[in-house]
């Protein structure tokens, strides 16, 4: 048997598919984010400067000097390694300090900490349903792959609701009776559209029907709530919801997930879950700058302010140009192409022609047909960078033929600042 041609096989059909992906090879600098060097394929002794427009690093939290402090600080006292998995000997000072601060921070009893946020949905479902007798997990059409592996890995029976459709899901709970254990799985903000769960809702209809509640939190923690404790906090819920999983590698800009609830579905978790028992924990360095960033974003609310303001500032400035912006109430910018090889044109003509930097966004991470340009603006993105944006994207879209939203296009730079200057608009996004 031909084993390599299997492979090249496998590879081709996702270059006829257009889906094959390219990775971009970027050094980012800590202290001029969201400026990065971009070193083209070939030429990587000719670095070039870019703009980042894409990161997850959404409050630029991974550069922030606390958190780059507590993780040399962390190096230098404890060494870069765990130690080994937390039953054999990896549980160290900083990660019981940072589950401390989780758990603080969703007002739970306790928080456990794992080495992605993938992990932590696989580990956290998985385990929590399978715990359950018979149990019924309900799960949103749209929620994350981790959470789908997870459900899947429990076992257990499933049912897909109708995306943020509350009626859908309280049919299905009626459906299921009330003596059946039930576990509603969702998230509080879908990433790819930047749509927001009717969180209270959600949980009003887990309390009617007696269901239990688990919400991915991932796109939301550190940047929403007061204290940054998500959507769930924002809207004054987390108390009502059951078990809160987020990550520390978006709005904490470092690495690793959690989850946080009661003491006793974290204790059965950690004694249960294969993927928690199993690897070795997060080390020092990563749980002190994680717990550095959740600590500061606690105290601090000029990141969270910032970060909506240039959200908002952005998707002004790319509508007012005729750019197809998809409505949605929080932090993310899609810009809709609607066809894989086009998203790719334009993602390479940004960076090349513009020094931007977009991955585009394709199937399957999103709908065939919904293919589009995601943007993240983060408070260290200045009103001049959201200018040269909606020059480039502009540029772009004229090359390739995309059709603009609006007839009347704005394609000045100058109009561009002025639109991002204009102070009701400042002042609507304050
Ligand atoms: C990114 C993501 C995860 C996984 O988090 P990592 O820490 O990157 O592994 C989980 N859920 C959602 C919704 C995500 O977008």
């Amino acid at each position: 048997m031909d084993y390599e041609a299997i492979f090249h096989q496998a590879i081709d059909r996702l270059k006829s598919e257009r889906r094959y992906r390219v990775f971009a090879d970027l050094e980012r600098d800590a202290s001029r984010f969201p400026l990065a060097l971009w070193r083209p394929e070939g030429q990587a002794d000719q670095p070039r400067e870019v703009v980042i427009w894409c990161s997850n690093d959404y409050l630029a939290m991974g550069g922030h000097p606390k958190v780059v402090g507590a993780v040399v600080h962390a190096a230098e006292r404890h060494g870069a390694g765990a130690g080994g998995t937390r039953n054999i000997s990896g549980t160290h000072h900083p990660i019981v300090e940072l589950e401390q601060e989780l758990a603080d921070l969703h007002g739970k009893e306790a928080a456990l900490a794992f080495t992605s946020g993938w992990i932590s949905n696989l580990a956290g479902i998985s385990t929590i349903a399978s715990l359950l007798p018979n149990c019924l997990i309900l799960s949103d059409e749209l929620n994350h792959n981790s959470m789908i592996e997870g459900v899947r890995r429990s076992g257990c029976e499933k049912q897909l609701w109708r995306h943020n459709d509350v009626a859908h899901l309280e049919e299905l709970l009626i459906a299921a009776g009330p003596d059946r254990a039930k576990l509603i799985v969702f998230e509080s903000l879908y990433s790819m559209d930047g749509d927001i769960a009717p969180v209270a809702a959600i949980a009003d209809l887990a309390e009617k029907y007696g269901a239990m509640t688990y919400v991915d939190e991932v796109h939301a923690v550190g940047m929403y709530g007061p204290r940054g404790g998500g959507v769930c906090e924002r809207e004054g819920v987390m108390h009502r919801i059951d078990v809160i999983e987020g990550t520390l590698a978006k709005g904490f800009g470092t690495l690793g997930g959690y989850i946080a609830a009661s003491a006793s579905i974290i204790d059965a978790v950690r004694s249960y879950a294969p993927s928690f028992i199993f690897t070795t924990a997060l080390p020092p360095t990563v749980a002190a700058g994680a717990c550095a960033a959740v600590r500061h974003l606690k105290g601090s609310s000029v990141e969270r302010e910032r970060h909506q303001r240039m959200a908002l500032l952005t998707k002004h400035a790319l509508r007012a140009a005729g750019l197809p912006v998809m409505d949605n109430p929080s932090h993310i910018v899609p810009v809709m192409v609607g066809d894989a090889e086009t998203c790719k044109k334009a993602s390479d003509l940004l960076l090349e022609r513009h020094a931007i930097y977009i991955q585009p966004i394709n199937y399957p991470t999103v709908a065939i047909g919904t293919e589009r340009l995601r943007i993240t603006p983060t408070p260290r993105h200045e009103e001049a960078h959201v200018a040269d944006l909606v020059e480039a994207l502009v540029d772009v879209w004229t090359t390739l033929g995309l059709p603009f939203a609006e007839s009347k296009i704005i394609p000045l730079r100058r109009e561009a600042e002025a639109v991002c200057a204009y102070p009701e608009m400042k002042r609507a996004a304050e």
